[in-house]
């Protein structure tokens, strides 16, 4: 009784938190300006009417402004605490058998790893999530029986690295492999068995320290890949004996900024091709999924195929749209939140006068 109260009331709050219906959703956090932006006397160009948490307005070079409606709008005030309380409902839902992905994407500089991991001071998504779902998992007991499993990857120019392993030589390749049930799995890859959040924090402190081992500048090339948290759920029904294994991804995507061609080669240029080639095929996907496309492509890049057991049928899916108000990035925020309307499957119409 206590374990399908639980179900019901987080159902209604997933339902109560997000009002648009699908299982796509989209949420747009913009960071507030930074310290030089400020000191070199930048305005926000983005404006979110108050009392409003849906809507965006840009106001563009030209003086016009653009209107954007989200499923939920942060803005540079909205602080670690309400951002995982809209998310928590969604995240949660992958103890009662759903598979969830969440993604940051947008601009490098744009708070997307704050968003997900955070600091230690402010954590962000992912601690977050596992210390609620410890948190529900613990409170079930009696009912429900769940073992956690934590796995961490990153994907740099379509190659799949185990961000869990202390590599000492060359990396073993990874590479995804098709289960009999038809799920996409990745043998190999460490999956650590997890007890409590002290240690899932030790984790994602060895995640970060070995994403950025052999690199020279350890933020950009943090920018250049995607870095993946999987948490997957062993749940059994100590009633009925009912088993659930389901997967909650949690993904702090590569800088979606547009390189020149001119201004780059060799290697750069080669980063920035798999870059653009996998948000684009993680574009087509949930924007197939959002206008139920029949065909979804996601065998165009490694992000999208690894992730095709969790993205459509019934599957969760939650985009972070992260911004920067500064009017420097004016370029960048509208391809941005053009990307986020086009994967939520709605076209917006041309720029508005101003009044
Ligand atoms: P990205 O991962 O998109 O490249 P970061 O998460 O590294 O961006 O953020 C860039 C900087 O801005 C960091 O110093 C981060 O702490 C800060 N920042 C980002 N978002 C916020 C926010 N909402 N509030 C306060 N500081 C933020």
């Amino acid at each position: 009784k206590k374990y399908i109260d639980e179900y019901a009331e987080r159902k209604r709050l997933y339902n109560e938190v997000i009002e648009l219906k699908g299982n796509i959703r989209v949420f747009c956090r913009c960071r507030p300006l930074n310290q030089d932006e400020t000191a070199n006397g930048s305005t926000s160009v983005v404006e979110i009417p108050p009392s409003q948490d849906h809507d965006l307005n840009v106001t563009c070079a030209d003086s016009s402004k653009k209107q954007f409606k989200f499923d939920h709008v942060f803005g540079p005030h909205a602080n670690q605490e309400e951002v995982f309380a809209q998310t928590s409902p969604i995240v949660t839902s992958v103890l009662d058998g759903y598979n969830v992905c969440i993604f940051a994407y947008g601009q490098t500089g744009t708070g997307k790893t704050f968003t997900m991991e955070g600091t230690s001071e402010n954590r962000g998504v992912n601690y977050r999530t596992l210390e609620e779902l410890f948190r529900i998992a613990n409170q079930r007991s009696g009912t429900m029986r769940y073992e956690l499993f934590v796995s961490m990857l990153e994907v740099y120019n379509e190659k799949i690295k185990d961000l869990l392993v202390e590599h000492t030589s060359e990396p073993k390749k990874l590479e995804i492999k098709q289960s009999s049930e038809g799920t996409q799995e990745i043998p190999g890859l460490v999956e650590a068995h997890v007890y409590g959040t002290d240690e899932v924090w030790e984790l994602l402190k060895t995640g970060s320290r070995v994403r950025s081992v052999g690199s020279t500048n350890a933020n950009e090339f943090s920018s250049r890949s995607h870095c993946l948290l999987r948490v997957t759920v062993k749940g059994e029904n100590l009633v009925n004996g009912q088993r659930t294994k389901s997967n909650l991804w949690l993904v702090d995507l590569a800088g979606s900024e547009r390189v020149g061609r001119i201004e780059v080669e060799g290697e750069r240029l080669k980063e920035s091709q798999f870059i653009n080639k996998s948000l684009s095929a993680l574009g087509d996907v949930i924007s197939a999924l959002a206008t139920k496309t029949a065909h979804v492509p996601y065998r165009n890049s490694k992000l999208t195929h690894m992730l095709q057991s969790s993205l459509g049928g019934d599957c969760k899916t939650l985009m972070f749209v992260q911004i920067s108000p500064s009017a420097a990035d004016l370029g960048e925020t509208l391809c941005s939140l053009n990307f986020a309307s086009r994967v939520k499957g709605i076209e917006y119409g041309p720029a508005r006068k101003q009044t």
